[in-house]
């Protein structure tokens, strides 16, 4: 997927079995992809967010832990 910030990064999400770090991947029933925990870029723009139902929640200091 490409970084939601604009920025033009690409992020590799690992969803695989065995791999670490990877991510969970959960799809509603309208198919709709929530990711655990959340994508948080360690280089170039740093973004920090979670994918929830397909959509983009920012972490803000306030909600983010
Ligand atoms: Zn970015």
């Amino acid at each position: 997927m490409q970084c939601p910030c604009g920025c033009g990064e690409t992020i590799e999400l690992m969803i695989m079995e065995g791999v670490y770090p990877r991510w969970d991947i959960q799809t509603d029933t309208r198919n709709r992809p929530t990711l655990y925990p959340s994508v948080w870029l360690k280089s170039g723009c740093r973004s920090h967010f979670w994918l929830r139902k397909g959509r983009v929640v920012w972490c803000k200091p306030e909600n983010c832990v």
